[in-house]
């Protein structure tokens, strides 16, 4: 019943003009660089993006913010804007979930040591995921991984990398379904930043705090409801609408969503590179109707056209 009240929903709220002329969405306020698990150097992302026709993106890399300087400056080399943004794991009622950042400044104290700590736990995790790896008769795991990860923080997605290339999965979601998420083998249970901690980080620092493709934990409706209202008491600004893993039922959902929680809407494809991504650059949907945009009242907003 709940979902037939979604479906009808998403279908009235109509789509804004440049998807309907199939212009390129000319922004995208979630992306990955190799400071993450992303395959593109920061340089690398900005050109690509320019090249799809975005006019403002975000560099948001996993618990860290050391590319966002030179992809600044690479950004006004292609004449577009990049906003300063980072994507928070955080552990909410046990479950991991993530929130972005937009337009932090990264020489924030508590974000910047906030961010310091979750890399430094990083590379405890990844000794743990080796070790389990290890009992699971594959070897090598953690210098493969490093190996993998060579400009930032390491991740799970290093581990998938080398575990593909030593043949024991042929895809990234063959991989992780095989290893990496709870239940499974290499699966190390890890305690990340609290909620409470990273939107504190993100709005210290004058940033917006986005509440990442909430359509991806699989924890339930109830949950989720207590989610938004805790996220949106703390004083997060918005909730990702259109990601590129979510459906377009979802972009309906979480519209609504957003409405009910009087939060605002944001849009990005969590571009990881070529062949690593759930959508192009350029390519999502703006977003529905009726939604108040996080970038409504930014200077950047200028820059997009209508
Ligand atoms: P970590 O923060 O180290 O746990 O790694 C999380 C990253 O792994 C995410 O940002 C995704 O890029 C990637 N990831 C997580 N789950 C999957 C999956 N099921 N398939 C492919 N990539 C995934
Ligand atoms: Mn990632
Ligand atoms: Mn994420
Ligand atoms: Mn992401």
């Amino acid at each position: 019943m709940l979902n037939a009240v979604f479906c009808y929903d998403s279908q009235l709220l109509t789509r804004q003009s440049s998807n309907i002329l199939n212009m390129p969405t000319q922004i995208d306020l979630h992306s990955h660089s190799t400071i993450s698990d992303g395959l593109l150097t920061p340089v690398d992302l900005v050109k690509h993006a320019a090249e799809k026709g975005v006019r403002v993106l975000a560099l948001t890399d996993h618990d860290d913010l050391s590319g966002l300087a030179e992809a600044e400056q690479a950004a006004n080399e292609h004449g577009i804007k990049l906003i300063k943004g980072v994507e928070i794991s955080v552990t909410w009622r046990k479950r991991t979930i993530h929130v972005v950042g937009l337009n932090v400044d990264p020489s924030y104290p508590p974000l910047a040591e906030g961010l310091s700590l979750i890399r430094e736990g990083r590379h405890h995790r990844a000794k743990g995921i080796a070790a389990a790896l290890e009992k699971a008769g594959v070897e090598g795991s953690l210098e493969g991984a490093y190996r993998h990860a060579s400009e930032g923080i390491i991740s799970r997605t290093h581990f998938a990398r080398y575990l593909i290339e030593k043949g024991y999965a042929k895809d990234t979601k063959a991989v992780f379904k095989r290893y990496l998420v709870k239940g499974k083998p290499g699966y190390f249970e890890h305690q990340w930043a609290e909620l409470s901690e990273a939107v504190s980080w993100i709005t210290g620092s004058g940033g917006a705090a986005v509440l990442a493709h909430p359509g991806r934990y699989d924890f339930g409706r109830t949950n989720m409801l207590l989610l938004l209202e805790e996220f949106r008491n703390l004083g997060g600004a918005a909730i990702e609408v259109v990601t590129g893993s979510h459906t377009p039922d979802q972009y309906g959902e979480y519209a609504k969503y957003a409405k009910q929680f009087d939060l605002a809407s944001s849009l990005g494809s969590d571009y990881h590179g070529p062949g690593h991504t759930y959508i192009e650059m350029g390519k999502l949907p703006d977003l529905p109707t009726g939604c108040v945009p996080v970038w409504r009242d930014w200077p950047e907003a200028q820059l997009l056209e209508h």
